[in-house]
Protein backbone atom coordinates (compact mmCIF):
# COMPACT_ATOMS: atom_id res chain seq x y z
CA UNK A 1 0.00 0.00 0.00
CA UNK A 2 1.30 3.34 -0.78
CA UNK A 3 2.05 5.38 2.60
CA UNK A 4 2.47 8.52 0.32
CA UNK A 5 -0.46 10.90 -0.19
CA UNK A 6 0.85 12.92 -3.69
CA UNK A 7 1.73 16.62 -2.33
CA UNK A 8 1.68 19.65 -4.88
CA UNK A 9 2.90 23.05 -3.41
CA UNK A 10 2.59 26.17 -5.76
CA UNK A 11 5.62 28.15 -4.44
CA UNK A 12 4.32 31.39 -5.34
CA UNK A 13 7.88 33.22 -4.35
CA UNK A 14 7.90 36.90 -3.95
CA UNK A 15 5.03 37.52 -6.14
CA UNK A 16 0.90 38.61 -5.40
CA UNK A 17 -0.34 41.05 -3.44
CA UNK A 18 -3.34 40.57 -0.80
CA UNK A 19 -5.66 40.88 -3.50
CA UNK A 20 -3.90 38.96 -6.01
CA UNK A 21 -3.79 36.29 -3.64
CA UNK A 22 -7.77 36.46 -2.96
CA UNK A 23 -8.49 36.31 -6.57
CA UNK A 24 -6.31 33.38 -6.73
CA UNK A 25 -7.97 31.37 -3.97
CA UNK A 26 -11.67 32.30 -5.68
CA UNK A 27 -10.73 31.24 -9.18
CA UNK A 28 -9.03 28.32 -8.41
CA UNK A 29 -11.49 26.90 -5.38
CA UNK A 30 -14.13 27.17 -7.83
CA UNK A 31 -12.03 25.59 -10.57
CA UNK A 32 -10.84 22.40 -8.15
CA UNK A 33 -13.81 22.74 -5.18
CA UNK A 34 -11.39 20.36 -3.48
CA UNK A 35 -8.07 18.75 -2.93
CA UNK A 36 -9.45 15.26 -2.86
CA UNK A 37 -7.06 12.73 -2.52
CA UNK A 38 -3.84 15.15 -3.22
CA UNK A 39 -2.33 17.74 -0.19
CA UNK A 40 -2.39 20.78 -2.00
CA UNK A 41 -0.69 23.82 -0.55
CA UNK A 42 0.38 27.42 -1.38
CA UNK A 43 3.48 28.78 -0.39
CA UNK A 44 2.80 32.40 -0.31
CA UNK A 45 4.32 35.69 1.06
CA UNK A 46 4.44 36.19 4.68
CA UNK A 47 2.23 39.05 3.61
CA UNK A 48 -0.85 37.44 2.04
CA UNK A 49 -0.80 34.60 4.66
CA UNK A 50 -3.72 35.54 6.83
CA UNK A 51 -5.97 36.75 4.25
CA UNK A 52 -5.68 33.57 2.34
CA UNK A 53 -6.00 30.90 5.53
CA UNK A 54 -9.44 33.24 6.83
CA UNK A 55 -10.35 32.81 2.23
CA UNK A 56 -9.42 28.94 2.45
CA UNK A 57 -10.84 28.49 5.98
CA UNK A 58 -13.89 26.19 4.40
CA UNK A 59 -11.99 24.13 2.13
CA UNK A 60 -9.00 21.44 2.55
CA UNK A 61 -6.22 23.72 0.76
CA UNK A 62 -3.83 24.43 3.04
CA UNK A 63 -1.01 26.58 3.47
CA UNK A 64 2.69 27.37 3.75
CA UNK A 65 5.44 29.94 4.51
CA UNK A 66 8.41 30.16 2.29
CA UNK A 67 11.04 30.65 5.21
CA UNK A 68 10.88 29.95 8.94
CA UNK A 69 13.46 31.92 11.64
CA UNK A 70 14.76 29.40 14.65
CA UNK A 71 13.96 31.23 17.62
CA UNK A 72 10.76 31.94 18.66
CA UNK A 73 10.73 35.51 19.40
CA UNK A 74 13.37 38.40 20.81
CA UNK A 75 15.13 41.18 19.04
CA UNK A 76 15.62 39.50 15.41
CA UNK A 77 14.47 42.36 13.08
CA UNK A 78 12.83 40.86 9.87
CA UNK A 79 12.61 37.40 10.96
CA UNK A 80 9.51 35.69 11.07
CA UNK A 81 9.05 32.54 13.61
CA UNK A 82 7.38 29.16 13.85
CA UNK A 83 4.42 30.76 16.51
CA UNK A 84 3.69 33.37 13.97
CA UNK A 85 3.40 31.41 11.44
CA UNK A 86 1.01 28.81 13.14
CA UNK A 87 -0.77 32.31 13.62
CA UNK A 88 -1.87 33.28 10.69
CA UNK A 89 -2.41 29.62 9.61
CA UNK A 90 0.13 27.80 8.12
CA UNK A 91 0.32 24.12 8.18
CA UNK A 92 3.79 23.47 5.90
CA UNK A 93 6.74 25.43 5.80
CA UNK A 94 9.24 25.40 2.64
CA UNK A 95 13.15 25.19 4.12
CA UNK A 96 16.39 25.50 1.93
CA UNK A 97 15.07 26.84 -1.21
CA UNK A 98 18.11 27.22 -3.66
CA UNK A 99 17.15 30.49 -4.11
CA UNK A 100 17.79 31.13 0.02
CA UNK A 101 20.92 28.95 -0.18
CA UNK A 102 22.18 30.91 -3.22
CA UNK A 103 20.76 34.90 -2.95
CA UNK A 104 20.77 34.65 1.09
CA UNK A 105 23.50 32.75 2.43
CA UNK A 106 21.58 29.17 3.68
CA UNK A 107 23.78 26.77 4.96
CA UNK A 108 23.12 23.22 5.42
CA UNK A 109 23.38 24.29 9.04
CA UNK A 110 20.97 27.24 8.87
CA UNK A 111 18.63 24.30 7.36
CA UNK A 112 19.03 21.93 10.13
CA UNK A 113 18.32 24.37 12.87
CA UNK A 114 15.04 26.07 10.90
CA UNK A 115 14.04 22.13 10.23
CA UNK A 116 14.05 22.00 14.11
CA UNK A 117 12.14 25.21 14.62
CA UNK A 118 9.63 23.79 12.31
CA UNK A 119 8.89 20.34 13.77
CA UNK A 120 8.82 22.03 17.57
CA UNK A 121 6.08 24.46 16.70
CA UNK A 122 4.31 21.66 14.26
CA UNK A 123 4.92 22.92 10.67
CA UNK A 124 5.28 20.32 8.27
CA UNK A 125 8.67 20.98 7.02
CA UNK A 126 9.62 20.60 2.95
CA UNK A 127 13.27 20.74 2.71
CA UNK A 128 14.90 21.44 -0.64
CA UNK A 129 18.07 20.18 -2.00
CA UNK A 130 19.49 19.91 -5.75
CA UNK A 131 22.88 20.60 -7.43
CA UNK A 132 23.59 23.44 -10.10
CA UNK A 133 24.46 22.68 -13.39
CA UNK A 134 28.22 22.83 -12.99
CA UNK A 135 27.68 20.56 -9.92
CA UNK A 136 25.57 17.86 -12.36
CA UNK A 137 28.32 18.05 -15.31
CA UNK A 138 31.09 17.53 -12.49
CA UNK A 139 29.55 14.18 -11.94
CA UNK A 140 28.65 15.46 -8.51
CA UNK A 141 25.25 15.11 -8.10
CA UNK A 142 24.76 12.78 -5.48
CA UNK A 143 27.37 14.18 -3.10
CA UNK A 144 26.14 17.23 -3.03
CA UNK A 145 22.58 16.24 -2.76
CA UNK A 146 23.70 13.60 0.17
CA UNK A 147 25.53 16.01 2.01
CA UNK A 148 22.32 18.40 1.95
CA UNK A 149 20.31 16.02 3.61
CA UNK A 150 22.97 14.40 6.09
CA UNK A 151 24.22 17.60 7.21
CA UNK A 152 20.79 19.18 6.92
CA UNK A 153 18.30 16.46 8.29
CA UNK A 154 21.33 15.22 10.45
CA UNK A 155 19.60 13.29 13.44
CA UNK A 156 16.31 14.21 12.98
CA UNK A 157 14.44 11.61 11.48
CA UNK A 158 11.69 12.62 8.79
CA UNK A 159 10.09 9.34 9.43
CA UNK A 160 8.85 10.73 12.90
CA UNK A 161 6.96 13.28 11.28
CA UNK A 162 3.31 12.55 9.31
CA UNK A 163 3.79 14.42 6.18
CA UNK A 164 7.54 15.61 5.80
CA UNK A 165 8.79 15.88 2.52
CA UNK A 166 12.12 16.70 0.75
CA UNK A 167 12.12 18.81 -2.61
CA UNK A 168 14.82 17.45 -5.63
CA UNK A 169 15.34 20.64 -7.18
CA UNK A 170 17.95 20.44 -9.91
CA UNK A 171 18.63 24.63 -9.67
CA UNK A 172 19.48 24.24 -13.44
CA UNK A 173 15.63 23.50 -13.99
CA UNK A 174 14.53 26.07 -11.31
CA UNK A 175 12.92 28.78 -13.62
CA UNK A 176 14.68 27.92 -16.74
CA UNK A 177 12.03 26.15 -18.46
CA UNK A 178 14.97 22.82 -18.57
CA UNK A 179 12.94 20.17 -16.41
CA UNK A 180 14.57 17.54 -15.08
CA UNK A 181 13.67 14.25 -17.50
CA UNK A 182 11.59 11.92 -15.54
CA UNK A 183 14.13 9.55 -15.31
CA UNK A 184 17.00 11.99 -14.22
CA UNK A 185 14.16 12.70 -11.54
CA UNK A 186 14.10 9.17 -10.50
CA UNK A 187 16.81 8.31 -10.63
CA UNK A 188 17.76 11.08 -7.72
CA UNK A 189 14.83 10.24 -6.09
CA UNK A 190 15.58 6.88 -5.88
CA UNK A 191 19.04 7.27 -3.98
CA UNK A 192 16.86 10.08 -1.69
CA UNK A 193 14.87 7.31 -0.71
CA UNK A 194 17.70 4.41 -0.58
CA UNK A 195 19.68 7.35 1.85
CA UNK A 196 16.69 7.70 3.91
CA UNK A 197 17.04 3.88 4.33
CA UNK A 198 20.24 4.04 5.81
CA UNK A 199 19.95 6.45 8.13
CA UNK A 200 16.86 6.58 9.65
CA UNK A 201 15.08 2.58 8.62
CA UNK A 202 11.93 1.86 7.28
CA UNK A 203 9.66 4.38 8.58
CA UNK A 204 11.26 7.44 7.02
CA UNK A 205 11.85 5.28 3.49
CA UNK A 206 7.90 4.23 3.25
CA UNK A 207 6.68 8.02 4.67
CA UNK A 208 8.73 10.78 3.27
CA UNK A 209 7.40 12.33 0.49
CA UNK A 210 10.21 12.91 -2.05
CA UNK A 211 8.66 16.07 -4.22
CA UNK A 212 10.35 17.32 -7.93
CA UNK A 213 10.81 20.71 -8.73
CA UNK A 214 12.38 22.59 -11.60
CA UNK A 215 9.94 24.50 -14.36
CA UNK A 216 6.90 21.51 -13.49
CA UNK A 217 4.36 22.68 -15.90
CA UNK A 218 0.87 21.01 -17.21
CA UNK A 219 2.83 19.11 -19.89
CA UNK A 220 5.21 17.38 -18.09
CA UNK A 221 3.62 16.67 -14.55
CA UNK A 222 1.60 13.55 -15.40
CA UNK A 223 4.60 11.56 -16.53
CA UNK A 224 6.93 13.29 -13.31
CA UNK A 225 4.40 12.00 -11.16
CA UNK A 226 3.35 8.87 -12.23
CA UNK A 227 7.81 7.46 -11.39
CA UNK A 228 7.19 5.48 -8.18
CA UNK A 229 9.42 7.79 -6.26
CA UNK A 230 8.00 11.03 -7.61
CA UNK A 231 5.62 11.79 -4.72
CA UNK A 232 3.92 15.44 -5.61
CA UNK A 233 5.75 19.04 -7.07
CA UNK A 234 7.05 21.96 -5.59
CA UNK A 235 5.75 24.14 -8.49
CA UNK A 236 7.06 27.97 -8.82
CA UNK A 237 6.43 29.89 -12.57
CA UNK A 238 3.42 27.38 -13.79
CA UNK A 239 1.89 27.85 -9.78
CA UNK A 240 1.00 31.58 -10.53
CA UNK A 241 -1.71 30.54 -13.33
CA UNK A 242 -4.62 29.32 -11.84
CA UNK A 243 -5.90 26.84 -14.15
CA UNK A 244 -2.06 25.51 -14.79
CA UNK A 245 -1.62 24.96 -11.09
CA UNK A 246 -5.10 23.26 -11.17
CA UNK A 247 -4.29 20.94 -13.94
CA UNK A 248 -0.87 19.97 -12.34
CA UNK A 249 -2.84 19.19 -9.17
CA UNK A 250 -5.55 16.86 -11.32
CA UNK A 251 -2.65 15.15 -12.94
CA UNK A 252 -1.20 13.85 -9.39
CA UNK A 253 -4.57 12.15 -8.97
C1 LIG B 1 10.59 26.56 -7.35
O1 LIG B 1 10.35 27.73 -7.12
O2 LIG B 1 10.84 25.81 -6.41
C2 LIG B 1 10.58 26.10 -8.75
C3 LIG B 1 10.77 24.84 -9.00
O3 LIG B 1 10.35 27.04 -9.72
P1 LIG B 1 9.93 26.76 -11.26
O4 LIG B 1 8.77 25.80 -11.24
O5 LIG B 1 9.54 28.12 -11.80
O6 LIG B 1 11.12 26.17 -11.95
Amino acid sequence: MDMRKPLIVANWKLNNTIPEALKFAAVFTADLKAAGNVDVVIAAPFTSLYSLSVALAETDFQLAAQNIFWEDSGAFTGEVSGPLLKDVGCTYVIIGHSERRQLFGETNETVHLRIQAALKHELIPIVCVGETLEEREANRTWEVVESQLREGLGSIDPGATDGFAIAYEPVWAIGTGRTATPEQAEEVHGLIRKHLNAAYGGDAREKTRILYGGSVKPSNSRELLTKPNIDGALVGGASLNTAHFAAIVRSAH
